[in-house]
């Protein structure tokens, strides 16, 4: 009997997850094809900041690598986004042309992180923080850079801080509320965070409000790049690399 075919799109902690307990359920069950946007195999997202703080490595952060796809009989299309669903054809297409037919689509594609509408929101050097690619972005900044915002204080946006301090950048977190991790955490327990990781380097504006991201003077080393940002009430802080962690969307957008 033909198998049915069951596409994934999203190579993430979710979508692959899932696959682990079908696989468990009715190993026999689907012919499998995974598409991720992303250009690796299933890894652990929550890690990204011990890797970005130099305490794990990329290796050490893989949840079912090349192999397992192989050994579970499945398609793997790493690098390649899909950005249609042809439901009349029962087919998904990817941006390179790949397509694959499906009798059932497991749809799991994560979220996407805000970014602030302001000036120079495009600049280079201006990133958020969410995947492999921006945490080399953030290392490879620390190593040819010293000055870093970021705009978000937090839980994201304090373990970037703290990653990029560890790989010895000066590094200013820029909060819009009155204290850290509003969210999780009363004024106290905030404020007594705060001297915690003032003790350790960071620095911090809170309650302070991004007005615009500035680029490098034309001529300089820093054209067309990040070169600071302003907050509304004039302040300058000098930034060579600014990281944005104001939030996320859910990724709805092929659904
Ligand atoms: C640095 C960091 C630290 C975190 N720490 C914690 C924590 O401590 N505790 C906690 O609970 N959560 C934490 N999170 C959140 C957690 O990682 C997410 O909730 C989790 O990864 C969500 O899983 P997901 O499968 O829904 O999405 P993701 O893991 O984001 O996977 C979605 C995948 O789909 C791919 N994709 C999207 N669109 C397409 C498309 N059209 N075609 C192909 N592929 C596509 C994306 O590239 C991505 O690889 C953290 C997140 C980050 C970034």
């Amino acid at each position: 009997m033909r198998k049915m075919k069951l596409v994934l799109v999203g190579n993430g902690m979710a979508g692959v997850r899932a696959l682990e307990e079908l696989l468990k359920l009715a190993p026999d069950l689907y012919d499998i094809t995974v598409f991720g946007a992303e250009p690796h195999p299933n890894y652990n997202r929550i890690l990204l900041s011990p890797v970005l703080s130099g305490e794990q490595t990329l290796e050490q952060i893989v949840l079912n690598g090349f192999d397992w796809y192989a050994a579970n009989g499945i398609t793997l299309h790493t690098g390649k986004e899909v950005l249609e669903i042809d439901r009349r054809r029962r087919v998904v297409l990817a941006a390179d042309g790949t397509e694959a037919a499906y009798d059932r689509l497991l749809i799991a594609t994560g979220s996407n992180p805000v970014i602030l509408p302001v000036p120079g929101a495009k600049l280079e050097g201006v990133i958020t923080y969410r995947d492999i690619g921006d945490t080399q972005r953030m290392i490879d900044a620390a190593s040819r850079h010293s000055h870093a915002v970021v705009i978000g204080g937090g839980l994201l946006g304090l373990e970037a801080a703290n990653g990029l301090k560890a790989r010895g950048m000066d590094v200013t977190v820029v909060h819009l509320m009155e204290w850290l991790m509003e969210r999780q955490l009363d004024r106290i327990a905030g404020a007594l965070l705060q001297s915690s990781l003032e003790k350790r380097g960071l620095k911090f504006r809170l309650p302070a409000q991004t007005r615009e991201i500035v680029a490098g003077q034309p001529g300089s080393d820093a054209a067309g790049r990040v070169a600071a940002v302003r907050l509304a009430d004039g302040e300058t802080i000098p930034a060579n690399l600014v990281v944005m962690a104001v939030g996320i969307r859910p990724n709805t957008a092929l659904a």
